[in-house]
């Protein structure tokens, strides 16, 4: 038995398999329109996946800092720590999606 790649999601796959364990992708009876086809979607739901992350990255940011802005609280409370840090998380989280969604359009 060996391995092969998935034509769709470039997985390891057995090359006795009928269909990739990872995306479902039917491999005997795939026309070449069928590979292209499948890849092209399987780019467009992983840049969906990196838009909705940084989306939500940028909504925990805006939030957090909005909360430790106009929220009340003190620099010695509890809260404004807790609200600071998922700010932080936010923005770190925000750099990195856009870092691998740079790399990704890059090498794809
Ligand atoms: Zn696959």
């Amino acid at each position: 038995m060996a391995l092969t790649n998935c034509p769709s999601c470039s997985k390891r796959i057995s090359d006795k398999a009928k269909t990739c364990s990872h995306c479902g992708f039917t491999i005997g009876t795939a026309t070449e329109e069928d590979v292209l086809r499948q890849k092209r979607l399987q780019q467009i739901k992983k840049s969906q996946s990196f838009n909705n992350q940084s989306l939500l990255a940028m909504m925990l940011f805006i939030v957090s800092f909005a909360y430790m802005y106009w929220g009340g609280s003190r620099p010695t409370e509890i809260e404004y720590y807790v609200a600071m840090t998922c700010a932080g998380v936010g923005l770190f989280w925000y750099v990195i999606n856009r870092v691998r969604m740079t790399i990704y359009k890059k090498f794809k």
